[in-house]
């Protein structure tokens, strides 16, 4: 496994609408296990290919459930309403609150190629929504309702 690079808001991979896997072979399950490598790295509980400048609609995710590989997702019901707060490995410098349906499924392949059904609500509802916006070239940022610059650390000079 490898540890990618994360692309920041401005790299216009991000803003792609990424392409359906049309076969997952040997190099879909590296850049799946890949990402989760990264994700886990950069303490984040989602990440989308487009993140690491993969135009493909793949997302990993762990809200602290396990680990949840989605390949062509679709979401295919929505229900409810629910207002949280969101940040973004690619928009490090920034957190919102963002409205999102408060309950999902949602349809995928797994890394065998076996179709698969998710259903969700809290926080993995939300995070599910934010991962699968990356794959057509949107950010919380553009549904955010209020942004707020985040607290940087000052980096010491040695
Ligand atoms: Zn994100």
């Amino acid at each position: 496994m490898a540890k990618l690079d994360i692309i920041v808001a401005g790299n216009p991979v991000l803003r792609l609408k990424a392409k359906e896997v049309e076969r997952i072979d040997k190099k879909t399950v590296r850049l799946l296990n890949d990402m989760a490598e990264t994700m886990y790295a950069a303490d984040g509980v989602g990440l989308a290919a487009p993140q690491v400048g993969v135009s493909r609609r793949i997302v990993v995710i762990d809200v602290g459930e396990g680990l949840i590989e989605l390949i062509n997702p679709v979401i295919t019901k929505r229900e409810g309403s629910v207002v949280g707060g969101e940040g973004c490995l690619s928009v490090p410098n920034f957190e919102g609150e963002v409205e999102r349906a408060e309950y999902i499924e949602c349809e995928f392949f797994d890394r065998k190629g076996k179709r698969m059904k998710l259903a969700s609500d809290g926080i993995l509802a939300i995070a599910v929504q934010h991962e699968l916006d990356h794959l057509d070239g949107i950010l919380f940022i553009d549904k955010a309702t209020v942004l707020t610059p985040k607290e940087t650390v000052p980096v010491g000079i040695e």
